[in-house]
């Protein structure tokens, strides 16, 4: 178990072996080569790294009429994620739903966000809550007294914790701010 603090996890290998399996051929296959390693953290889940994305999304919008929990928006640049606005079940809806692969269940399953606890936590001032640690799916969130809950590396930032907190002292933010504000 580590601290709220603790880095991002990395990408794997495996996600690179899958991309290059589905998209191995020509110009999709050399970008993917290039870049497939990476995953783009606010675009829907599953997207693949952002020029590649960029390539293969139509903006069409399937994704985000799929998305049952209304996280994903369209934008100028195409859909995005945002889960302030709710959490993501990881249904895969909106992979299933990009005609393009634009989205591919072969990328890396982290929504690339990460929660945040602020100092007004119940569990912290007063150390009566364990609401987040009780609904994350993934048992990610230890509460020990009178300290700020502690998130493991396990997280995939579904933003289910964010729902719970009653006093909306947990919030998402993308994987690389989290990482800057260690
Ligand atoms: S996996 Fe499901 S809940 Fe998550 S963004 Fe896609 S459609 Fe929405
Ligand atoms: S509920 Fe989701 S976002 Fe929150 S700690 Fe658990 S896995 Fe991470
Ligand atoms: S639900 Fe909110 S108040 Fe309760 S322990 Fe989690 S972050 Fe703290």
């Amino acid at each position: 178990m580590v601290t709220n603090q603790e880095p991002n996890d990395a990408p794997t290998n495996t996600s690179r072996r899958g991309l290059f399996r589905a998209l191995g051929r020509g110009v999709q296959g050399a970008i993917v080569q290039e870049y497939g390693h990476l995953v783009n953290t606010r675009r829907p889940l599953g997207a693949v790294e952002e020029t590649l994305f960029q390539r293969l999304c139509n903006q069409c919008g399937n994704c985000v009429s799929a998305c049952t929990q209304q996280v994903l928006v369209m934008t100028d640049t195409g859909p995005v994620m945002d889960l302030t606005l709710n959490h993501c079940t990881f249904c895969a809806d909106c992979i299933t739903a990009c005609p393009n692969k634009a989205l591919n269940r072969l990328a890396h399953l982290d929504t690339g966000w990460r929660p945040k606890i602020s100092s007004s936590c119940n569990a912290r001032t007063m150390g009566n809550c364990e609401e987040c640690a009780e609904d994350c799916p993934i048992g990610a969130i230890a509460i020990e007294p009178d300290v700020l809950p502690m998130i493991s590396d396990a997280c995939h930032g579904c933003g289910v914790c964010v729902s719970s907190c009653y006093i909306g002292a947990l919030t998402m933010i993308p994987a690389e701010v989290y990482q800057r504000t260690l």
